[in-house]
C-alpha cells in the first residue's frame, strides 16, 4: 500500500476520462467498510480522508467488539442481536485482530445478580450460534480471582460474560490494505474540498487536495459516498448549503493506566453508573483502559479535549469499584472520541446507535451512525444502495466470508513467541516480515523501555502502511500514544529519524515532526 501509486492512479483514472463507479469520502471504520465492500464485489472504488486513516472517532473507541449490553437495558433488541452476529462474523474474519474477553459484572446488592444474571442470559441468547461462551454467576471467591483488583469491601458475587476486543486503528490500517489488495485507491492526507455535480444536478465526483504536494485532484465517479463521522453535515453542504442537520455529537473520554490498577485478564463492567451509563474498566495491549463519558458537544474537531468533569468523572466512578483507587497522577493517556449520532429527541446517551442512510436531493449518499462493531453491515447496507442509486452492476456483497488482511488463526503464531514479539501477533501474517526486518540489531530495538515497540514496525509502516508522519506511526499503526503519552513523546525523535530515512526527508522535516508530535502528545496528558 503505498501513498505515490495511489494517487497516481486517481490522476490516471481522471485521465482516461473513466468515472469511480463509487468514490468514498472519510478514512474511518465507515467508509473504509464500504471501500472494502464494493472493491469485494468487483467495482472499482477510490477514497480520500482528510488527515490519517482513522484520525477520528475509528482509533478512539473503547476497543470493544460488542452487541452492547446497554442497548439491550433500553430494549434495543434489532440493534444488539445484528451487533452480536456482526461480533461473530468479525471474530471469524480477522481472528488475528479480534479475541474473546471476559467481563465481570461485580454485584454489591442482592437484587444485582439475579436481574444482571438474566439480563446476560437473554445477550447469551440473542447471540445464538455467534455465542462467545455462556454467562453465569459467581461466588464472592470467585469474583476476585477473576478481578483481584476488586474493592473487596460488600462484595457479594459477580456475573461473568463474553464479548469481543479489538485494537481499532490496526483494524482499520487492515481494512485499508484488504481494500488495496482487492485493488481499491485508498489515499490519505487528501481531503475533499469540493463535489462535483454535473449538468443534471446530481453529484458526480469529488475534488481532493493532495496535502502533501498541493495537487488538486479531481475523481469522477457514478455515486459518491460521504462517510465522514461527525463531518458529515459539512461535506452534505459541500454540495447542497441548505442542507439541514443530520447528526449531532456527543464525546466520550477514557483513561489509561498502569495494568497494576486491573490485575488478571477480565475486565470490569460497571452497569450502572450515577448518570446511568455502564463504564468499563478493560485490559488492553498491558495496560488497563477506563471509560466513557456521554457529553454533547457544539462542534467537531479532530482532536477534541477532554473536560475536567469528564476525567473526575471516571476518576470516581472506578475509583468506587477499584481497592486502589487510581488518581490523577496515575494517568498515563487520555483520549477522546467523537459519537456521531444520528438527531433525534432526548439526551444523547438515549440517541440510537443504529446506523442510517440518507440520500439528498444532490444524490450524495450519506452513512453514518451505527458501532465499529457493525461496520460491515453498515458497509453492506450502503453498497446495496449505491448499486441501485447509481444502476451499478448489481453484484452479491462477498464481505461475510472475507478474511481482513493478515488473517491468521488465531494462536497460529504462538508457540515459541517470546514476550517482547507478543505485541507483533496484531499484524497477523506481516509479523513474519516485521521479524525479518527486525532480525537486523538497529531495527530489532525497542524505541522505548515503557512500550513494546521495535524500530522494524516505523520502517514497516511506512514502507507497507501509508505513514506518513510520527503522529501516524505513534497514534496509529502502533497505540503509544494512546497507552503512554510521555512515551510517546520520548520516542518521537527516533521515529521522525527512521521517518525522515525511509520517505526520502531532511532533518529540518524531521525536526518539525518531532515538534509538532511533542505539542499533541501534551494534549494528551492529564496534569
Ligand atoms: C468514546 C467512544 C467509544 C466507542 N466505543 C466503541 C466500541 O467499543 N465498540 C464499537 O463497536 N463502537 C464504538 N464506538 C463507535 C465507533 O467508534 C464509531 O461508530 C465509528 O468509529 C465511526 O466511524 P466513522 O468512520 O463513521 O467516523 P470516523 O472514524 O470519525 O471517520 C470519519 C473520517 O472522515 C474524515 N473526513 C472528514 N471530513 C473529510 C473530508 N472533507 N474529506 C475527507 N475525509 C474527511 C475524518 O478525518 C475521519 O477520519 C465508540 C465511539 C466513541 C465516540
Amino acid at each position: 500500500m503505498q501513498r505515490e501509486a495511489m494517487v497516481r492512479r486517481l490522476r490516471e483514472q481522471f485521465d482516461a476520462q473513466v468515472p469511480w463507479d463509487i468514490a468514498v469520502v472519510g478514512g474511518g471504520a465507515t467508509g473504509m467498510g464500504v471501500a472494502v465492500d464494493a472493491a469485494a464485489r468487483g467495482l472499482s472504488v477510490a477514497l480520500v480522508e482528510a488527515h490519517d486513516f482513522g484520525k477520528g472517532t475509528s482509533s478512539r473507541s473503547t476497543k470493544l467488539v460488542h452487541g452492547g449490553v446497554r442497548y439491550l437495558e433500553q430494549g434495543n433488541i434489532p440493534l444488539v442481536m445484528s451487533a452480536l452476529k456482526e461480533r461473530g462474523l468479525l471474530r471469524r474474519n480477522a481472528p488475528h485482530l479480534v479475541h474473546d474477553l471476559a467481563f465481570v459484572v461485580p454485584n454489591y446488592s442482592w437484587w444485582e445478580a439475579p436481574f444482571y444474571g438474566i439480563g446476560l442470559k437473554l445477550y447469551d441468547l440473542l447471540a445464538g450460534k455467534y455465542g462467545f461462551g455462556p454467562s453465569r454467576l459467581l461466588s464472592r471467591e470467585e469474583t476476585l480471582e477473576r478481578l483481584p483488583a476488586l474493592e473487596p469491601e460488600g462484595l457479594l458475587g459477580g456475573v461473568v460474560y463474553y464479548d469481543g476486543q479489538f485494537d481499532d486503528a490496526r483494524l482499520l490500517i487492515h481494512l485499508a490494505m484488504t481494500a488495496a489488495d482487492l485493488g481499491a485507491a485508498v489515499v490519505n492526507y487528501c481531503p475533499a474540498t469540493g463535489l462535483m455535480r454535473g449538468a443534471d444536478g446530481y453529484v458526480n465526483g469529488v475534488m481532493a487536495l493532495d496535502t502533501e504536494t498541493g495537487e488538486e485532484l479531481t475523481i469522477p465517479a457514478r455515486i459518491v459516498v460521504n462517510a465522514t463521522g461527525v463531518f458529515t453535515d459539512q461535506v452534505r453542504r459541500m454540495a447542497d448549503p441548505q442542507a439541514e442537520t443530520l447528526v449531532i455529537t456527543s464525546q466520550g473520554i477514557h483513561l489509561v493506566f498502569d495494568r497494576s490498577f486491573l490485575k488478571g485478564d477480565t475486565a470490569l463492567m460497571v452497569p450502572r453508573t450515577s448518570d446511568g451509563r455502564v463504564l468499563f474498566v478493560i485490559p488492553w495491549h498491558g495496560h488497563a483502559v477506563a471509560g466513557t463519558t456521554d457529553t454533547p458537544v457544539d462542534a467537531p474537531s479532530l482532536e477534541p479535549k477532554p473536560l475536567e468533569e469528564e476525567i473526575q468523572f471516571i476518576l470516581e466512578t472506578a475509583g468506587q469499584y477499584l481497592s486502589r483507587p487510581p488518581r490523577r497522577r496515575d494517568v498515563l493517556a487520555v483520549y477522546v472520541g467523537l459519537r456521531p449520532l444520528v438527531k433525534g429527541e432526548g439526551k444523547t446517551s438515549t440517541l440510537s446507535r443504529d446506523h442510517v442512510i440518507h440520500v439528498d436531493g444532490t444524490g450524495l449518499l450519506t452513512i453514518t451512525g451505527g458501532k465499529w462493531t457493525t461496520y460491515r453491515h453498515m458497509a453492506e447496507d450502503c453498497v446495496d444502495h449505491a448499486i441501485t442509486l447509481g444502476r451499478l452492476p448489481d453484484m452479491e456483497c462477498a464481505t461475510k466470508s472475507l478474511h481482513i488482511h493478515g488473517y491468521m488463526e488465531a494462536g497460529a503464531a504462538a508457540g515459541t513467541r517470546s514476550e517482547e514479539e507478543e505485541h507483533l501477533s496484531v499484524y497477523g501474517a506481516d509479523a513474519e516480515a516485521i521479524r525479518a526486518l527486525a532480525a537486523d540489531p538497529v531495527l530489532g530495538a525497542r524505541l522505548n523501555p515503557l512500550l513494546p515497540y521495535l524500530a522494524a514496525e516505523v520502517v514497516w509502516a511506512a514502507r507497507e502502511e501509508m505513514a506518513r508522519t510520527v503522529e501516524d506511526v505513534l497514534a496509529r499503526r502502533t497505540r503509544a500514544l494512546f497507552l503512554n503519552a510521555q512515551a510517546a513523546a520520548d520516542m518521537a525523535e527516533p521515529v521522525a529519524s527512521l521517518l525522515a530515512a525511509e520517505l526520502g526527508r531532511g532533518e529540518e522535516w524531521a525536526a518539525a515532526q518531532v515538534g509538532e508530535f511533542s505539542a499533541l502528545a501534551e494534549q494528551y496528558k492529564v496534569v
